[in-house]
């Protein structure tokens, strides 16, 4: 039997530091997550970003073309990938944190 790596998904974009320093500075290192304040108007989270994320994908490639990528600060990039990862199991997830909830030794 022959394992082949021929068919494994290529990811990795070899300019894709470059990419990513360009993305950095076009938006001046800042994080370009939007936020609402207390009033409703939405601005941009401006947190120091060392992170390039891709704003959509769409689970076959990455599109790492300049107007599909933008900075993010750490917590924001974290944020997001968890959702993106969290999405479809949100709801056993609440689910089981209601069971918590009424298992606790005070329901008893
Ligand atoms: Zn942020």
């Amino acid at each position: 039997m022959v394992w082949s790596s021929s068919r494994r998904r290529e990811r990795f974009n070899p300019d894709w530091p470059k990419v990513r320093a360009f993305v950095l500075r076009r938006d001046g290192n800042r994080c370009q997550w939007p936020v609402k304040d207390d009033f409703g108007n939405v601005r941009l989270c401006g947190a120091p970003a060392n992170e390039v994320d891709h704003k959509r994908r769409d689970g076959v490639r990455d599109d790492d073309s300049l107007d599909n990528l933008w900075a993010l600060c750490r917590w924001h990039h974290q944020r997001k990938t968890e959702g993106e990862s969290a999405e479809s199991r949100r709801m056993n997830c609440e689910r089981r944190k209601e069971k918590r909830w009424y298992s606790h030794p005070a329901f008893k």
